[in-house]
C-alpha cells in the first residue's frame, strides 16, 4: 500500500488508483465513464495458459513459457504440477517447466482446482488414465460452485475404458476418485465416445489425455451430439501439435491420436493475450472512443488462435471500426446508437456475455442466442446476465439458450449495486454498463473476482476510460498537524479503491527543493517557480525528488516547518493548484490537506475535518519518532505543532479551517479503524446505491 500517495504525482497521468487485486474490499464504484482512449495491454490467454501448462507438463523436456496469465485459474493448475512432481522454475516473466515424460512421479495426490474448468477437467482425464496404467489414487476437488459444474459426460467416457473414477459428491460432478493399479490396460480398440453438446472441455479433455496411452494403436474420439465451442477444440489441436501430437480430424464428430503419440516439449512457448479479456476493451472503444484516439489493444490480433477473436466481427456488426494486425487491434465507436443484432453465439460463448453488456448503448433490442452453455460456467450466466442487467434498468427477455437485451431509456438507468456471483465476467461486463448517458455510477460487488483471469482489469480500465472530472467522487480530510490525517486517508482509499493525494507532501517537497537551492523562503516568485517545476514522482510507496529517494528526508520536521512557511506564500499555492486538480480521476480520489474541502476540491460531496487535541497529537508525533529512533521532546513538539498550526490557520490564503459543510471528527479517543467506519458510514449515506 501507498504511504504517500500512490500516484506520480509530477506525471498525474500515470497515476494508479489503489485497485490492487490483493484487497478483497466489497465493492468498487465506478463513476460515470465519459470516453476512452489509449492503449492496453492483455494478460495471456486462459485457455492457452492451462493447456500448455498441462502439456509442459506431461511431455518430456523443459518448456519455457512466456507470458503466461497470472490468475487464479492459472495458480490452481500451477499448483497441481507441483503436487505431480513437475518442476516449475520462474525467470523474470518466463517459467520454464520439466515435464513427467507420460511417466507418473507421484502415485498419490490430493489436487484443489478451485473454479477453473480448465484444470478439473482434463486434470480428470489425464490423471484417470495415467492412475489406470501405472497405478495411483489422485482425489480432485474444487470450490463449492466447481462441485454444481458438471464432468459427468467425461467420467462416462472414461470409465468404459477402464479408468477408476469413483463420485465422491453428487455423481456426475467433482469431488472424484481417480484410482487404478500398475499394469493396466484400456480399452482403446473402440471409439470412445463422449457428448460435445454441454461442454467442449469434455473432448478437449481426452485429447490432451489420450496420447498419452496411445502408444500401440490409434485412438478414436467419436463425439455424440452437435460440438459446441468449436473454436476452443481449434485451440486444442493446435497446441498438441506444437507438442508433437497430429491429430486427424474428420469433421467435428471423428478425431484420431496415431499410435506411437508422445508428447515432446517445444522448447518454448508464447502465449498470446487472451481474446476474451479484450473483448471489453472492443466494447469500450465502440461506446467511447469516439472522435479522438483509438483504444488499442495489444498482445492479441486478427491472427489469433483464439476463437474468441471472432468478437470482433460482432462488434462490427454492432458498430464498432476495428483495425488490427498480428498482435494488436485498434477500436474506434462507429455507429451510435449501437446496432442490436440477433447473433448465434455458439462459436464464441464467453465473449458473448460482452455482447450483452453492449446492447445497453444499442438502438433495439439484442437477441444472442445458443448460449446454453452460459447456464453451466462459472455462474447461471443467463440468469446473472438477466438479473443484473435489469437492475441497472435494461429489459431482459430470457430463456434456456437465449437471452434479448433492451436497452434502457436515458432517464430509467439506475446506479445499481451489481451482483458478479463469483464471476469475473460479469464484473467485467458489467463495468461497460458506467458509460451510461444518465451519468449515474455503477457499484461493482466482490469485484476481485475479475483475479480469475484478469487481475489488474479495474487498473487497465481505468488506464484507457476517462470521465468528468466533476464526475470523479472526492472526499477531503483536511485538519491539523499530526492529527492522522495521512493514515485515515490512506485506509479510506484503500478501502474505496481510489487515488490518493497527500497535498501535504507536495509542499514538503516544495520545502526540501528550496532548501537545496538555497533560495530565500520569503523570495515568494523564486519559491512559486520551485513548486511550479517540482520534479516529483511517487512509486511504490517511495518518492523521488528530481531523481533523488526523498521520502525519509520529506517527513522529517525540518521539511514541515518549510512546508509550513512556503505554503503560507498564495504563488506558491497557485502553483501547485493544477497538480492537485489533475488527481481527481477515475474511479474517485482521497485527499488530505489543509485546503481540500475549503479550495483545492470544495464540491467534493464528503468534506472531513478531522482533529485531535494537542496534547494527543504531539504524543503521538512523539511515538512515531520514537519508533523511527529518533529521540524527541514532548513539549518542544507540540509547541512546533501549535506553531504550525497557528500559521496554517491565521495565513491569509487557503487558512486552515474546517468547510462550512464539513464533517468534523475528533480522533482523540478513537482507534483508525473507529474514525475509518466512520468516514465510511458518512460515505455511504451519500452514495446513490439503494441496494
Ligand atoms: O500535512 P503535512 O504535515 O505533510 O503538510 C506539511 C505542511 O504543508 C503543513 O504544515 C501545511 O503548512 C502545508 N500544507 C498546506 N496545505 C495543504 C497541505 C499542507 O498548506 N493542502
Amino acid at each position: 500500500m501507498a504511504t504517500l500517495a500512490s500516484d506520480a504525482a509530477s506525471d498525474p497521468a500515470t497515476a494508479r488508483p489503489m485497485t490492487d487485486n490483493q484487497s478483497h474490499r466489497p465493492f468498487l464504484d465506478l463513476p460515470p465513464l465519459a470516453s476512452a482512449s489509449g492503449t492496453v495491454r492483455l494478460p495471456g490467454s486462459k485457455s492457452i495458459s492451462n493447456r500448455v501448462l498441462l502439456l509442459a507438463g506431461l511431455a518430456a523436456g523443459t518448456t519455457a513459457v512466456h507470458d503466461l496469465l497470472d490468475s487464479d485459474d492459472t495458480r490452481v493448475m500451477l499448483d497441481a504440477l507441483r503436487a505431480l512432481g513437475c518442476t516449475l522454475q520462474q525467470d523474470g516473466g518466463v517459467l520454464h517447466v520439466t515435464g513427467l515424460g507420460g511417466q507418473l512421479k507421484v502415485h498419490e495426490a490430493n489436487l484443489f482446482l478451485g473454479n477453473a474448468g480448465t484444470a478439473m477437467r482434463p486434470l480428470t482425464a489425464a490423471l484417470a488414465v495415467l492412475a489406470a496404467t501405472q497405478g495411483g489414487q489422485f482425489r480432485l476437488a474444487g470450490v463449492p460452485r466447481m462441485h454444481e459444474r458438471p464432468i459427468g459426460d467425461l467420467v462416462d467416457a472414461l470409465r468404459p475404458l477402464g479408468c477408476g473414477i469413483d463420485d465422491l459428491g453428487q455423481p456426475g460432478f467433482p469431488p472424484l476418485r481417480l484410482h487404478g493399479q500398475a499394469g493396466g490396460v484400456l480399452a482403446l480398440g473402440q471409439p470412445i465416445r463422449v457428448r460435445g453438446d454441454v461442454s467442449s472441455q469434455f473432448l478437449t479433455a481426452l485429447l490432451l489425455a489420450l496420447p498419452l496411452v496411445a502408444q500401440s494403436q490409434d485412438v478414436v474420439i467419436a463425439v455424440e451430439g452437435e460440438l459446441i465451442s468449436k473454436p476452443y477444440i481449434e485451440i486444442t489441436l493446435n497446441l498438441l501439435v506444437r507438442f508433437g501430437i497430429e491429430v486427424r480430424r474428420d469433421g467435428w464428430s471423428r478425431f484420431t491420436i496415431p499410435a506411437g503419440s508422445r508428447y515432446r516439449s517445444p522448447g518454448s512457448m508464447h502465449v498470446e493475450g487472451d481474446a476474451s479479456s479484450a473483448s471489453y476493451f472492443i466494447a469500450l472503444g465502440a461506446i467511447a472512443a469516439d472522435g479522438g484516439a483509438p483504444v488499442r489493444i495489444e498482445g492479441v490480433g486478427l491472427d489469433s488462435i483464439q476463437g474468441d477473436i471472432r468478437f470482433v466481427e460482432a462488434a462490427q456488426a454492432m458498430g464498432a471500426q476495428v483495425r488490427g494486425g498480428s498482435g494488436w487491434l485498434s477500436v474506434h465507436r462507429g455507429l451510435w446508437p449501437l446496432k442490436a443484432i440477433t447473433l448465434d453465439c455458439n462459436h464464441i460463448p464467453d465473449a458473448a456475455m460482452t455482447l450483452a453488456a453492449m446492447a445497453l448503448y444499442a438502438d433495439g433490442t439484442t437477441r444472442l442466442t445458443n448460449i446454453a452453455s452460459w447456464r453451466v460456467k462459472e455462474t447461471d450466466r443467463i440468469a446473472a446476465m438477466a438479473a443484473e442487467l435489469r437492475r441497472v434498468g435494461a429489459g431482459v427477455d430470457e430463456g434456456p439458450d437465449f437471452i434479448a437485451i433492451t436497452p434502457p431509456a436515458p432517464e430509467a438507468w439506475r446506479a445499481a449495486s451489481i451482483r458478479t456471483y463469483d464471476d469475473h465476467r460479469m464484473a467485467m461486463c458489467l463495468s461497460l454498463a458506467a458509460f451510461n448517458p444518465a451519468r449515474v455510477p455503477v457499484r461493482i460487488l466482490e469485484p476481485h473476482c475479475v483475479a480469475k483471469t484478469f487481475p489488474d482489469y479495474f487498473d487497465a480500465l481505468f488506464g484507457v476510460a476517462q470521465a468528468r472530472a466533476d464526475d470523479v467522487p472526492v472526499i477531503t480530510v483536511d485538519g491539523p498537524t499530526a492529527s492522522g490525517k495521512g493514515t485515515l486517508a490512506a485506509e479510506l482509499a484503500q478501502a474505496l479503491g481510489y487515488h490518493l493525494l497527500d497535498s501535504g507532501a507536495l509542499y514538503r517537497a516544495t520545502g526540501l527543493a528550496v532548501l537545496d537551492d538555497g533560495i530565500d523562503p520569503a523570495d515568494e516568485a523564486a519559491v512559486a517557480q520551485v513548486a511550479g517545476l517540482l520534479d516529483l514522482r511517487f512509486d511504490g510507496g517511495h518518492c523521488w525528488l528530481r531523481g533523488r529517494d526523498v521520502t525519509d528526508a520529506l517527513r522529517t520536521e525540518a521539511a514541515g516547518m518549510m512546508a509550513s512557511r512556503v505554503s503560507a506564500l498564495p504563488a506558491v499555492r497557485q502553483a501547485l493548484h493544477g497538480l492537485q486538480l489533475a488527481f481527481r480521476r477515475a474511479p474517485g480520489l482521497v485527499a488530505d490537506g489543509r485546503d481540500m474541502g475549503t479550495v483545492v476540491f470544495p464540491d467534493a460531496p464528503l468534506k472531513v475535518y478531522l482533529t485531535a487535541s494537542a496534547t494527543q497529537r504531539a504524543e503521538r508525533r512523539h511515538k512515531q519518532l520514537i519508533s523511527k529512533g529518533i529521540s524527541s521532546n514532548i513539549d518542544a513538539l507540540r509547541a512546533d505543532l501549535e506553531a504550525r498550526d497557528l500559521r496554517d490557520s491565521s495565513r491569509t490564503v487557503a487558512p486552515l479551517k474546517p468547510a462550512e459543510d464539513a464533517q468534523q471528527l475528533d480522533n482523540s479517543a478513537l482507534t483508525v479503524d473507529q474514525s475509518v467506519a466512520q468516514v465510511l458510514d458518512w460515505w455511504a449515506e451519500r452514495r446513490p446505491f439503494g441496494g
